[in-house]
């Protein structure tokens, strides 16, 4: 097994969790009575670059079958930030009716409807059929494609150049990295700026997210590794942010190599410096996690069996892939865990794929009214637990498993 990157052999484990049917294989009804693939869940760290990456397979292909597709405009909390982040880069790289946005993996065009709506150019990238439709449904032009070398030189080729290119939550879920990346350099004009967004792996680490790992999640990032394989494939790092999306996320800002256009601001040799300090670049920084998952796992089925013992239901909330990971690693079923709500009707009337918990509409919260909520996509607890308010007339308590079980 050789790193995605730098191809040099991977043998320093991160994290395995055992194995786990494909994180957005939703079971339908008819597919019950079938079996499901399940695949190994294991993730290493390169020594040589520090890339951190899930293992590869003969059969990857076969983990990406699924037609489900997850559509951004869902979550009220991730519109908000699309549109401070449109706003934001407006203003900085003074964009206009002149200027040109591109932005990979568009989804439903959750963000370039802010881009449009203030008049700027834009052109989304995104394979998934479904997404696509709703966002031209939206008035905006759409690519139906991966996005690698292959596309840009035709977008090239086409006269398309780009002042911005936004990547949000798309750099770790790309097999090739570098294709990926190297990819960028040919779509930005000299002056052009491409972002990305992703879970900074630091905040993985220091507050023990295991779940975050899935089979579609290739990379756990950090700065020193982003800025590595940037360099390698002619993006330059110039400025960092982190964010709060997704338990913890860095915003990167990168440029051509071959331009330079701008000095790197003190933020970036900041950050490097303080995962120099926490061991980014060290065997030791790894080898703490999966005594935390399994940990956590074992608080999980312990709170779980003893609220059953106690005759107090659980419901959970977020048929997300986080909650996957969790529950197969933990073995949780629906003897212990009856239900999930999910507000996407595409989910509802599903289940979860290995655990086979059915998914609900929220309808059936309001009815069961269980003393426990269990919020499986924890990063967005405040915003669940304001909208569920009402669980608090019947007494319900909302809970979360990571970092720790918490109860309040
Ligand atoms: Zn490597």
């Amino acid at each position: 097994m050789k790193c995605r990157h730098c191809h040099a052999p991977l043998s320093l484990p991160f994290i395995d969790l055992g194995t786990a049917p494909p994180s957005n294989a939703y079971v339908t009804e008819a597919q019950l009575a079938d079996p499901e693939k399940w695949f190994p869940l294991r993730v290493f760290a390169c020594t040589n670059c520090w890339l951190v990456q899930t293992e590869d397979y003969p059969h990857r292909a076969e983990l990406f079958a699924s037609d489900y597709a997850y559509f951004s405009s869902f979550s009220q909390s991730w519109l908000a930030h699309a549109e401070a982040y449109v706003g934001n880069m407006a203003r900085r790289f003074d964009l206009g009716p002149s200027s040109l946005v591109v932005e990979i993996a568009s989804n439903d065009g959750y963000l370039l409807q802010y881009v449009k709506a203030r008049g700027i150019p834009c052109l989304g990238i995104e394979p998934t059929a479904g997404t696509a439709q709703t966002a031209r449904d939206k008035g905006i032009e759409v690519r139906e494609a991966f996005f690698g070398i292959e596309l840009a030189e035709q977008l090239v080729s086409e006269g398309r150049a780009a002042d911005l290119m936004a990547a949000n939550n798309v750099l770790a879920h790309v097999p090739d990295i570098n294709d990926f990346v190297a990819a960028f350099t040919r779509v930005l004009k000299p002056r052009g700026v491409a972002t990305f967004e992703f879970p900074h792996l630091m905040r993985l680490v220091a507050e023990a997210q295991f779940d975050t790992v899935y089979h579609e999640h290739f990379s756990y990032l950090s700065l020193t590794a982003v800025q590595r394989v940037f360099a390698h494939n002619g993006l330059s790092v110039f400025d960092v942010e982190e964010i709060p999306t997704h338990g913890g996320s860095l915003r990167v800002f990168a440029q051509r190599v071959d331009t330079q256009a701008r000095e790197p601001t003190a933020a970036v040799a900041a950050l490097l410096s303080r995962e120099a300090n926490a061991g980014v670049s060290g065997v030791t920084y790894y080898g703490g996690l999966q005594a935390r998952a399994e940990r956590i796992k074992d608080d999980l089925v312990s709170f779980l069996i003893e609220a059953k013992r106690a005759g107090k239901k659980v419901g959970a909330y977020g048929a997300a892939a986080k909650g996957n990971t969790l529950l197969n690693f933990a073995g949780v079923r629906a003897d212990l865990l009856p239900w999930v709500v999910d507000r996407n009707p595409a989910k509802q009337g599903k289940y979860l794929p290995g655990s086979r918990i059915p998914i609900v509409n929220e309808e059936h919260l309001r009815r069961a009214k269980p003393p426990y909520v269990l919020i499986l996509p924890w990063n967005l607890r405040a915003e669940v637990t304001e909208q569920l308010a009402y669980i608090r007339e019947w007494g319900g308590q909302f809970v979360t498993a990571v970092p720790e079980i918490s109860v309040r």
